[in-house]
């Protein structure tokens, strides 16, 4: 019987405002993984003033940015929320970054600025903190095999999860969340926000499999096993991380 042929969509969000620290990357990543294993990929580019076609979307993606950049992205999330509300429940998978996660959250409050609204489909909200957190992040999650995360922080945001989202992971090395209470990141169901830049999927090879296994279950409604790659090259890359600060 011939192997049916995959196909997955990834929409960008708002690739012109959110894409702080080649954030992009992650799509790259998410694309050329499903390529190596013959499954066709098409991105979408979402920018102010286009719809969303929820119908056929399977991977949502939006980066970081500026607070600058956050205050046009905010104002044209709130024309997309009913659909990307209805896109997270019915189970699409959403990868945010930073300043895109703190816009899935309920707000995000800068400095000197007006409270910025999110769409509040993470149950987490954000103050600007005094001081700015930049540096390498190890975390350890509790659905990856192994269990760490690595990436590079740089915001001012503290973000304080709420009943109903979980953390991505647990800080071990860097602040995370709010530096506070050692989460790093959130999860509610499968949307995944993170301030892992770096970006944070070329080194966390598992984390965009994941990724793309969740994203294929739910678009094919049945389980998928993603065939092995010759990925050696992001394990040394992910394996020489792992607990270094510097
Ligand atoms: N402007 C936000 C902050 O400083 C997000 C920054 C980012 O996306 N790197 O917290």
């Amino acid at each position: 019987m011939t192997q049916e042929k995959l196909k997955l969509t990834i929409a960008h969000l708002y690739p012109k405002l959110l894409n702080i620290y080649g954030d992009f990357g992650n799509v790259l990543t998410l694309k050329r993984r499903c390529e190596y294993r013959n499954i066709d990929v098409e991105i979408v580019n979402v920018n102010i003033g286009d719809e969303i076609d929820i119908a056929n979307n399977d991977i949502y993606f939006i980066g970081g940015g500026q607070d600058k950049q956050q205050i046009e992205v905010s104002r044209e999330l709130q024309k997309q929320k009913d659909k990307l509300t209805q896109a997270a429940k019915d189970g699409r998978v959403f990868l945010a970054i930073c300043g895109g996660y703190q816009l899935l959250g309920k707000y995000y409050l800068p400095h000197d600025k007006d409270k910025l609204d999110g769409i509040g489909i993470l149950d987490a909200y954000t103050v600007a903190g005094d001081k700015r957190f930049i540096g390498n992040v190890t975390a350890n999650t509790d659905f990856l095999e192994p269990n760490t995360l690595v990436g590079f922080e740089n915001h001012a945001g503290l973000t304080y999860l709420e009943d109903g989202t979980l953390p991505l992971a647990t800080v071990v090395i860097g602040n995370g969340n709010n530096s506070k209470d050692k989460t790093e990141g959130a999860r509610k169901n499968n949307v995944f926000g993170t301030y892992l830049h770096g970006s944070v999927l070329p080194k966390n090879p598992h984390f965009a499999d994941y990724l793309i296994k969740t994203a294929l279950e739910v678009r094919y409604k049945r389980p998928i096993e993603l065939e092995k790659i010759d990925d050696a090259f992001e394990w040394n890359a992910h394996n020489a991380l792992v607990g270094k600060k510097y």
